[in-house]
Order: structure tokens, then C-alpha cells, then sequence
């Protein structure tokens, strides 16, 4: 997948209009057997794509685990966990709604931020460190908000002999 500027008229994939030249467009190709198919799609388009799929498709805690590595926790750490994952989530959507203008713009420099914001922002960063901090124990920063990838997560299990 790329970003590219468009030098001639295509259709996106996704709503089946124009492609006007001189705009970004989002390119990818997909193998099917020996065929490449090549993709384009309006940027809005895809992640408007992206939108749909993820609510389509809610996260769901997969009990089985679907083969994916065990974060080694007992019941009650699962539990603790779930909860600060759910309070992580709020916070974020409290912060950065999915259909408005975030809370906080963070992607500028600190400095340029107004009184107001900086409280703003240090109130964010306090409630965010804070569940952050009580996740560590319990397998830590999910990768979707940007922690390390699970299997690096994983916690130890000490097996216990009993002689
Ligand atoms: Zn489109």
C-alpha cells in the first residue's frame, strides 16, 4: 500500500468514482494466483473502509486464544486487566473521538499548546500513565496502543514441583 499522486484519471475500488488527477491516491495490489490486481482508492474511502470493518467487527477476547501466546494470567488477572483495557479505551475515546475533532491535538509541539490544553494534555498523559503503570503486571501495553508485540509480553510461568 502507498500514497501516490494521481496522474490520470482512475477509478477507486472502494466507491467506484473518479480519481481525479493531482490528488492523493492510495495504491495496492493484491496476487491472486500468477495475476497482480492493482487497487486504487480515494484516501477518505479507505478509511472510511477501515471505520466499517472495525465496526463490523468489534474486538472480541478470543477464549480459545485462537493459537495466540497466553498472556499466563489467572482469572482474576484477566479480569483486572479487561477493566483497565476498558478504562484505556474510554479514556481515548473521552480524548481522541472517532467522529470529532480530537480533545487534544498532540501532533504539534508542547509548547504551542495553550494553558488550558497543557492541562489538558498533562491530565491525559497522568490517567493514561497510571493505567499504563497497572497493566505492567498484567501483560502489559496491548500492541494496538502501542505496547510490544504479545509474545514478547508474555509473562513467565514458574512451574512449582512439589517433592
Ligand atoms: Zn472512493
Amino acid at each position: 500500500m502507498k500514497i501516490v499522486w494521481s496522474h490520470r484519471n482512475t477509478n477507486c475500488s472502494l466507491c467506484k468514482e473518479n480519481i481525479d488527477k493531482k490528488i492523493q491516491r492510495l495504491d495496492d495490489t493484491v496476487r491472486k494466483g500468477d495475476k497482480i490486481r492493482r487497487l486504487h482508492y480515494h484516501p477518505d474511502c479507505y478509511v472510511k473502509h477501515i471505520r466499517d470493518w472495525v465496526e463490523k467487527h468489534p474486538y472480541q477476547r478470543v477464549t480459545s486464544n485462537g493459537g495466540r501466546p497466553s498472556l499466563g494470567l489467572s482469572v482474576d488477572e484477566s479480569r483486572q486487566r479487561q477493566r483497565l483495557l476498558a478504562n484505556l479505551n474510554s479514556l481515548m475515546a473521552y480524548y481522541f473521538p472517532k467522529n470529532a475533532p480530537p480533545l487534544l491535538n498532540i501532533q504539534g509541539d508542547i509548547s504551542s499548546l495553550t494553558a488550558d490544553d497543557l492541562k489538558k494534555f498533562q491530565n491525559f498523559t497522568k490517567r493514561r500513565e497510571r493505567i499504563v503503570k497497572s497493566l505492567e503486571p498484567l501483560g502489559g501495553l496491548p500492541e494496538s496502543h502501542g505496547g510490544k508485540p504479545e509474545a514478547t509480553r508474555r509473562r513467565i510461568e514458574h512451574t512449582s514441583f512439589v517433592s
